[in-house]
């Protein structure tokens, strides 16, 4: 049997009671290790890390937290090697899609120790935040509402997907250590190896106060149950397990804020008026083909719907597919191969599933079904080769913008003028991102402002930031992720209003003495 990994929950490494749930290699199909949370006590955990982990990290102010996290930072930094070890082995992933999650994970938290360096500066030693400016609310001597932040004396629980194991616990970690909040995370079983052993790194290191940090790998089960008041939850996943936490009483009844990153049908729009080959039109097209196949398109913030001019259906379908068809697809561990596998049979059965469904309101462009797979067995392992749909029928293909295959599949949709793609990329019913490709910085201007409520984020790309655009699904943490809608609703990073989430919100009335002693 294989190795059981360890919870780390109430300040010690604890084993659960079950059998335990294996996780496996993607590509070979080999069993790798197992993980449980049977048994675990886990309103006595939530409570150390409340008490012990919160009263110590609040103990600290916004400068020295920000020290924690570089210093966490440094600790992951010295083991990158085995972090990309282990996701090719539990993810299939190849280089360049780990440094996605665990590049992306480094980078972002050491901009949070920046950004919180500057902010420890700006506060002091302060222990709260200022929230504006105090407004009069008597005559004389005046009479002041003055609004602060402060941490919540909660803790932070952190529900994943299985796609980003690493960037998705440090995303999220990063702004709640610097509020003050001990995390607890959850990871998607699937994958949950990474994120468990860089806790134990973590842990191990001792950099973070005993509390701070806590992981629980297996089932959710009796999660949100131990969830008190002043708790936060950030869940991201499928809209059906959104749909259950918001039911749940914990937010339903004990008012836990809620943070929730869901499904999401992206889309890229190639502007009227463009050429075929025009720059505008090669930059759609390489992003597409890129975001189909970066993590084998296993990423929540991938192109799904590429809008395109009816009149350049054909020319589209065209370049993209010749870029599809030059990425080998196989086992991560051959030098030729540029992308890997889906995480798990269940995925692989899912994107199939989807697909078919897909196909019976889209035509084939371009087959990932015909393309062999390099050094890995097409019925043993989880890849999937791209697969690139089209419709000329935009309105009447409804599964196209309400269906999102979690995968290396797109569909080219056919627009007739500008305000019959607007219309369709909302159709997404809310949606994390969309990017938008053309060359009249106007039109392009009045684009982003009309999509903006429907999406987290607008991806402008012309032909000025051509070479330094930073791609249409990488979430940079300089900027909002999340979306409306069937998006979920979220909002996470977008530099230090991220910290929002983890702090509470008071008015403070009082005269100007008291509010001056507040320091
Ligand atoms: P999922 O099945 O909803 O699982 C997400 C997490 O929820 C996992 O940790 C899962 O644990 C846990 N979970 C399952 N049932 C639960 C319950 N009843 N109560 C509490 N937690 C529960 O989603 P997934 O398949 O891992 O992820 C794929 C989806 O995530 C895609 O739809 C994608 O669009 C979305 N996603 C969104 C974002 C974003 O930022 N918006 C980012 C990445 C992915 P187990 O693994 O143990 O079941």
């Amino acid at each position: 049997m294989s190795e059981l990994l360890n919870n780390f929950v109430a300040g010690r490494w604890q084993a659960g009671s079950g059998a335990g749930t294996p996780l496996f290699d993607p590509v070979t199909g080999d069993e790798l290790v197992r993980v449980d949370a049977t048994g675990l006590d886990l309103p006595a955990a939530f409570a150390f890390a409340r008490t012990t982990g919160g009263a110590a990290l609040r103990a600290l102010n916004y400068g020295q937290r920000a020290e924690l996290l570089a210093r966490v930072g440094a600790v992951l930094q010295s083991r990158r090697d085995d972090y990309y070890a282990l996701s090719l082995a539990n993810s299939g992933t190849v280089k360049n899609d780990t440094a996605v999650d665990v590049d992306g994970a480094l980078y972002t938290l050491a901009q949070y120790a920046k950004w919180g360096a500057e902010l420890g500066k700006g506060a002091g030693e302060r222990r709260f935040l200022l929230d504006g400016e105090a407004a009069r609310l008597g005559k004389e001597p005046p009479f002041l509402s003055q609004h602060v932040q402060v941490p919540t004396p909660g803790l932070a629980l952190f529900i994943n997907a299985f796609n980003f194991p690493s960037w998705g616990l440090w995303e999220k970690a990063a702004p709640a250590l610097l509020s003050g909040v001990p995390v607890v995370v959850k990871p998607a079983t699937a994958t949950a190896w990474l994120t468990q052993r860089m806790v134990a790194d973590v842990v191990e290191s001792g950099v973070l106060p005993a509390g701070a940090l806590s992981v629980v790998c297996g089932s959710s089960a009796g999660l949100l149950d131990a969830l008190e008041p002043f708790d936060v939850l950030s869940f991201t996943g499928s809209a059906d397990t959104a749909a259950v936490i918001r039911r749940h009483s914990a937010v339903a009844e004990r008012s836990v804020r809620t943070n929730i990153e869901a499904d999401s049908l992206n889309s890229a729009l190639l502007m009227p008026g463009e050429a075929p080959g025009s720059e505008a039109f090669e930059l759609q097209v390489k992003e597409v083909a890129r975001e189909m196949t970066v993590k084998s398109g296993q990423k929540c913030t991938a192109i799904r719907r590429v809008l395109v001019p009816a009149a350049l259906y054909g020319a589209v379908a065209e370049a993209v597919s010749a870029r599809l068809a030059k990425v080998s697809v196989g086992n991560p561990r051959h030098e030729a191969v540029r992308m890997g596998a889906l995480v798990s049979r269940a995925q692989k059965a899912a994107v199939l599933e989807g697909l078919a469904r897909l196909r019976t309101q889209a035509e084939v462009l371009h087959d990932g079904a015909r393309q062999p797979l390099v050094d890995a067995d097409p019925e043993r392992s989880c890849c999937v080769a791209p697969t690139l749909l089209g419709t000329r029928d935009a309105d009447g293909a409804a599964l196209v913008h309400d269906h999102e295959v979690f995968g290396p599949v797109s569909t080219l949709v056919a627009y007739r003028d500008l305000p019959h793609a607007l219309a369709l990329a909302r159709r997404g019913q809310g949606s994390l991102v969309a990017s938008v490709y053309g060359s009249d910085a106007a039109a392009l201007a009045g684009a982003a402002l009309e999509l903006a409520a429907s999406h987290g984020r607008v991806h402008v790309v012309s032909p000025e930031v051509a070479a330094t655009h930073t791609g249409h699904g990488n979430v940079m943490p300089q900027s909002l992720h999340g979306g409306p809608g069937r998006a979920g609703g979220g909002e996470e990073l977008g530099g230090l209003k991220a910290l929002n989430f983890y702090h509470r919100r008071a008015a403070l009335q009082a005269g100007s003495a008291v509010l001056g002693a507040l320091g």
